[in-house]
């Protein structure tokens, strides 16, 4: 069976970035569809963390509805030891903040949802398989990813590229051809909060080491039923080691987390997932044919080179081309993206290799200074940005000490 049908705008793939680019182009009164090739709700590996800040680009979607835990408190570790407990707020804040720890299947379903209240068409169980584009529109061939029987071939002047990191919207329209992946994995280990063992183990304690892994971190992070437990690479291009190397070295550091808290499973069982990560690697277009193709969260490598994390990024930068498509502009989307978050992101970059090079050095003098936590945490939600670090008197005299030990 064949459909063919006209949009004002597809989206392709509803994470998080699709997901919100759908609901900002219906509310706005455009014809779109949300193309996803898994069934909704479904898995996607992530630690689902993220600041509150988000809320604010999620609009009418209550907290309620994905939030499992409410982080008030970080405790870091260097090799599982010398512990750092902080809180994420500075003790004269005005405004306490809260990290919230959502399951992907729920905060993307919920997502997904609102741009289905707002009008979008919801296709999942799609896949895209091609994509062509023409001098007034945009073609994209999908088929069903269970029989691949159902084909659907629809047009529109505008299509998302929300697809991820493995997407093929990027690769169809030419764009991103150098791409800079980190590599994450996680396990979700089943936990009852009511009989906890180990006092450090909380719904309101997040979880980070910083020596397990070179160029990266291990974290757990709480959730309603369970503990995401994971650890990701970060590292600079082509630094990585094999692959088999790479999972190795992620999942001790994810064992030596079950080894700290005695967390009692046959180890043969647990099922790990990993997945690429796109890292910003710089400015670089991010549209394609006059605005007719535009990337955005993964797609489009908005994955944050110092922290990893993307769904923040994911949010805005769908909220972003959405808007810049309902404003006729979208030929100035990768304009307007750069110019929300290029310059951050650069900086961020910059830390990074500074952070992951001499990890042991920050760990002592940044991560464990009394206001590294809280700035960390603002960092993550945008009220701080990284450029604005580099003007600290702080990270000016870490960064004076560090050079002085070279
Ligand atoms: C182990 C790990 C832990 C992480 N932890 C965090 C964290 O705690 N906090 C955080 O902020 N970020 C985290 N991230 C990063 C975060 O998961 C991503 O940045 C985020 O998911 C990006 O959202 P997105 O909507 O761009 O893409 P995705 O969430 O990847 O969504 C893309 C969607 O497109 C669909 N799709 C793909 N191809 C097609 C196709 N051909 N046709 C139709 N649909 C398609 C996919 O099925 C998927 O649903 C983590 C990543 C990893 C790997």
């Amino acid at each position: 069976m064949t459909n063919n049908l006209n949009y004002d705008v597809i989206i392709c793939g509803a994470g998080p970035a699709g997901g919100t680019a759908a609901a900002v182009a219906a509310r706005a009164g455009l014809k779109v569809a949300l193309i996803e090739k898994q069934k909704l709700p479904r898995h996607k590996t992530c630690g689902g963390g993220m600041p509150m800040s988000v809320g604010k680009w999620l609009r009418d979607l209550a907290p309620d509805a994905f939030v499992e835990s409410k982080v008030s408190h970080v405790r870091h570790t260097w090799n599982y030891g010398d512990a750092h407990l902080a809180s994420i707020n500075k003790p004269d804040a005005d405004r306490k903040t809260v990290l919230w720890m959502a399951q992907r299947s729920t905060f993307d379903n919920a997502i997904a949802q609102s741009a289905v209240d707002a009008g979008a068409e919801l296709r999942d169980g799609l896949a895209v398989r091609a994509m062509e584009i023409e001098k007034d529109r945009v073609v994209v061939r999908t088929s069903s990813t269970g029989d691949r029987q159902t084909q659907f071939v629809a047009t529109a002047r505008h299509v998302i590229g929300a697809d991820g990191a493995n997407g093929i919207v990027a690769k169809a329209a030419n764009l991103r051809q150098q791409r800079r992946l980190a590599i994450g994995m996680e396990v979700e280990f089943p936990y009852d909060w009511n009989s906890s063992a180990h006092p450090h183990l909380r719904p309101e304690i997040v979880h980070l080491e910083y020596g397990a892994l070179k160029h990266g971190y291990a974290w757990i992070f709480p959730k309603a039923d369970h503990l995401n437990i994971g650890a990701g690479l970060l590292p600079p291009r082509g630094s990585q080691g094999s692959d088999r190397s790479v999972r190795m070295a992620l999942k001790q550091a994810i064992f030596s987390y079950f080894d700290l808290f005695k967390l009692e499973t046959d180890r043969e069982r647990l099922r790990f997932h990993g997945h690429p990560l796109p890292l910003w690697q710089g400015k670089e277009p991010r549209h394609a044919a006059d605005g007719k193709v535009l990337l955005v969260g993964d797609a489009a490598g908005l994955v944050n080179p110092l922290f990893g994390d993307g769904i923040l990024h994911g949010v805005k930068s769908g909220a972003i081309a959405a808007e810049c498509i309902v404003k006729g502009c979208a030929d100035r989307y990768t304009q307007c993206l750069h110019d929300e978050l290029a310059n951050n992101f650069d900086a961020a970059l910059k830390l990074s290799y500074f952070f992951y090079g001499f990890p042991h050095f920050w760990y002592q003098n940044a991560v464990k200074h009394p206001s590294g936590t809280p700035a960390a945490m603002r960092l993550l939600a945008g009220d701080l940005t990284f450029s604005d670090l580099f003007s600290f008197r702080l990270v000016g005299k870490l960064g004076q000490q560090f050079l002085s030990l070279r």
